[in-house]
């Protein structure tokens, strides 16, 4: 999916209103319309890339040089004393909208927010065998 059915295309286009923070010629920050937290902000590409495993390293080179100053200004302006970056890729991540998005999500001590981390620990030898798989698939050529 991408370009005329991609809400997250419309809103690049100006064809579906939002509350924008930030613009440049590729990049658009915009409020999140289901806020987790006042100030719940996304951040994406103009241009339809589904997640990070499609999009060119030069437009993730520039979303993520727009992090620093958006995160600043999104704490500050929030109030809140810290942020989840978040980056849902593929469905079972939570990923709705299959367009690259960055969530920034302002966190306060206490707000009730955040994940299930349910930490586990590897079995002798399976963080190694995990380690192995990993290295191999950034070898190979396929990637
Ligand atoms: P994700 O689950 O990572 O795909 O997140 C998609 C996010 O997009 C959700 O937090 C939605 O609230 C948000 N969203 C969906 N439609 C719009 C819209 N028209 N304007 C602003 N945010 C939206
Ligand atoms: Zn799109």
């Amino acid at each position: 999916m991408g370009g005329s059915d991609c809400i997250f295309c419309k809103i690049g286009r100006g064809d579906v209103p939002s509350l924008r923070v930030l613009e440049t010629p590729d990049l658009l920050a915009f409020l999140d319309i289901g806020p987790l937290a006042p100030g719940h902000t996304l951040l994406i590409p103009k241009r339809h890339h589904e997640s990070v495993l499609d999009v060119p390293p030069d437009v993730l080179a520039r979303l993520t040089s727009a992090l620093p100053p958006l995160a600043g200004s999104v704490l500050r302006a929030s109030g809140a004393t810290g942020l989840n970056i978040l980056q849902n890729t593929g469905r079972s991540a939570g990923q709705v909208v299959p367009h690259l998005h960055f969530h920034l999500i302002p966190r306060r001590e206490g707000d009730s927010l955040g994940f299930l981390w349910n930490a586990s620990k590897y079995a002798p030898g399976e963080g190694e065998a995990v380690q192995a798989r990993i290295i191999r698939e950034l070898q190979s050529p396929a990637r």
